[in-house]
């Protein structure tokens, strides 16, 4: 999977060479190439930003730097995202469908108040929000999006991970996990897990999800009773 991302603030995606990422992209599992947007301005000073048509406060991303930008690292089988509050809500779903229909992604990053709208126009295949807040600007959306991608990388995860029981997968959040002692603190792990019964297990954790799904999150419980109506 290549990834290449278009930022202002190259320095800021440091962070993805450690841990799993970092082991992934020295095997070469995925490849991140991080460029800087500003490299390709034109302006004499290299400004990147310039004032709003119409007024209003803040600055909007000049589109000359971007176009060229993607121009340069664009290929046929590319598919180019822009991080955006307006942009369809990340899912796991919507992880999933990205990590198995794309093997080269190009990320838009914006800052201040985004990017002029014709770069959206002339270059953009899809919009993407990371959750109904405003943030200051696409690097932690991005980094967020590589991050859950990449974990559906074949051989990104190693064998001890998992994808398929986790929140989310079968659409219900995930059952309380344990771990060595078997009492902490006075409060035991519960009797089940450590029975060595495997279809109690599984039992108990599926019971354990629905209840979790339907307190924390009705909307997910709700339309998983609705799927299993319909199986
Ligand atoms: N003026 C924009 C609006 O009202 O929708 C907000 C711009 S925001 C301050 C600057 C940049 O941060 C955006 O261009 C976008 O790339 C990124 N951004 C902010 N919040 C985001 C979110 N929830 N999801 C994805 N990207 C976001």
């Amino acid at each position: 999977m290549k990834i290449t991302i278009l930022t202002l603030f190259p320095e800021m995606f440091d962070s993805l060479n450690y841990s799993i990422l970092g082991r992934a992209q020295e095997k070469n599992l995925i490849d991140i190439n991080i460029v800087n947007i500003r490299d390709f301005s034109l302006d004499n000073n290299k400004r990147c930003d310039d004032y709003s048509y119409g007024g209003g406060a803040g600055m909007i991303m000049t589109p000359q730097p971007l176009f060229d930008a993607i121009k340069s690292v664009k290929t046929d089988k590319s598919h180019i995202i822009y991080f955006s509050p307006r942009g369809e809500l990340l899912s796991q779903d919507k992880v999933k469908e990205i990590s198995k229909t794309y093997d080269d992604l190009i990320l838009i990053c914006g800052h201040y108040e985004g990017i002029d709208e014709r770069i959206i126009e002339l270059c953009v295949d899809e919009e993407i929000s990371i959750g109904d807040y405003v943030l200051t600007g696409g690097e932690i959306p991005a980094m967020v999006f590589v991050d859950s991608i990449s974990r559906y990388v074949p051989n990104v995860l190693g064998n001890t991970m998992t994808t398929e029981e986790e929140s989310f997968s079968n659409g219900l959040l995930e059952y309380p996990q344990y771990t060595r002692p078997q009492v902490f603190m006075g409060l035991e792990v519960p009797d089940v897990l450590t029975s060595g019964n495997h279809g109690k297990i599984k039992d108990w954790r599926l019971e354990k999800s629905i209840e979790i799904t339907r307190l924390r999150r009705p909307d997910l419980y709700r339309n998983y009773i609705r799927k299993l109506d319909k199986e």
